[in-house]
């Protein structure tokens, strides 16, 4: 299914048509240069010329393979979708205070809710704001943005850009600008460290326009929050924007479906093993279903919520340590719930071998000398 027309592959490759066929025809398959071979076979030739052929791509293709075939992600019927908490990551230029903002905000609702705290760090953690929930994607800078978005994973609702106000939009704001832009994702703009002498709210908002941000309040439609995360002014009212701006996005998912969730983060424990950190974003994991991401696979023997405490079910925009898997899974991997182990084993087979083929392309790359001499 997955074919490239053999015209197509010799452009691509830089030689002759005749010379991809003069080695399709040793491979054994006979075919005009008009006519269409298998990615794989396309490899293969490719590599005969020391090409690396964008192997992802077909790695890509057999994953989305397997994930159609096992009908892993369908689509919900409307009806059944409830609304869900937004999925916020913060960014922003280094030093601009984007842990700070986050720690802030974790204690300004702790503070609220539970006075227990939330003392282990699990990638995530969500807040409860006037019985409404957010849930925060707690790895500060947009690397974990864009390394989930490269692999397929679309997390973040909205994005908090954090801009210093004694500093201004710097390098690493204008790139969290154009990820969150790309992604098509909401941008409210905090703007930090107001409780310094220095700090210049017009400079920043002029600043913000040069790059198509447009503050509320000089007719435009960016939310601006002054804020400080070091005195705590302001923290609430971003919560309210946050909040605000979810309602508007109508955030919807159906929590009575197989799960599926992006892997946050993962590390191995010497005592419990894998632990991935799941931010369910459909349907609801329980504690005994058989999951996969990747090549990892098992049953989930237990579930902690972001406060370290056990619990038996996570339902969408909830995030959760998880036991139980048979290897550490990649973060920004999709997790989906299957019916049962065999699927599992014969999916994270799949998918091994994947991950197999795109590693030898990666050891085989083969230089140019070496193509002129193979010629
Ligand atoms: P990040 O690199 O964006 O995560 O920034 P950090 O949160 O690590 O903050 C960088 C520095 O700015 C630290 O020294 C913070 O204490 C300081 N900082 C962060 N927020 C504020 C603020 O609101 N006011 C002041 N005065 N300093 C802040
Ligand atoms: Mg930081």
């Amino acid at each position: 299914e997955d074919n490239i027309i053999v015209k197509d592959l010799a452009d691509k490759i830089g030689v002759s048509p005749s010379q991809i066929i003069s080695k399709l025809i040793g491979l054994g398959v006979m075919v005009n240069q008009n006519q269409s071979i298998d990615s794989d076979i396309a490899i293969i030739v490719a590599e005969e010329f020391g090409i690396e052929l964008t192997i992802k791509e077909a790695s890509k293709k057999i994953q989305e393979s397997i994930e159609d075939e096992f009908n892993l992600d369908y689509e919900d019927n409307p009806e059944d979708l409830k609304s869900r908490a937004p999925i916020v990551t913060v960014m922003g230029h280094v030093d601009h205070g984007k842990t700070s903002l986050l720690d802030a905000i974790k204690e300004t609702s702790v503070t609220k809710s539970e006075a227990g705290g939330i003392t282990q760090h699990i990638g995530a953690y969500a807040v409860n704001i006037n019985n409404r929930k957010i849930c925060f994607l707690d790895t500060p800078g947009h690397e974990a943005f864009t390394s989930m978005r490269a692999r397929g994973a679309q997390v973040t609702d909205i994005a908090i850009l954090v801009v210093a106000a004694d500093d201004g939009v710097m390098p690493q704001t204008i790139e969290a600008i154009n990820h969150a832009k790309a992604a098509k994702v909401p941008i409210i703009v905090a703007i930090n460290k107001m409780d310094k002498p220095t700090a210049n709210v017009d400079r920043i908002k002029q600043e913000l326009v040069e790059n198509a941000l447009v503050p509320e309040d000089w007719g435009g439609d960016t939310i601006t929050v002054p804020v400080s995360a070091k005195n705590r002014q302001g923290i609430e009212e971003l919560l309210e924007m946050i909040l605000l701006v979810a309602e508007i996005q109508e955030l919807k998912a159906n929590p009575n479906r197989n799960a599926v969730g992006t892997i946050v983060e993962a590390q191995l424990d010497k005592g419990k093993g894998p632990l991935a950190t799941v931010l369910v974003q459909k349907g609801t994991l329980e504690v005994g279903d058989m999951v996969i991401s990747g090549s990892a696979f098992g049953r989930v023997r237990a579930m902690l919520d972001d406060k370290g405490k056990r619990v038996k079910k996570a339902g969408p925009s909830t995030p959760v340590v998880i036991l139980g898997l048979s290897e550490v899974p990649n973060a920004g991997d999709l997790l989906y719930e299957v019916d049962d182990e065999k699927t599992a084993r014969s999916l994270a087979e799949k998918s091994k071998e994947a991950t197999r083929a795109e590693q030898m392309k990666a050891d085989q790359k083969v230089s140019l000398d070496d193509l002129f001499e193979r010629i």
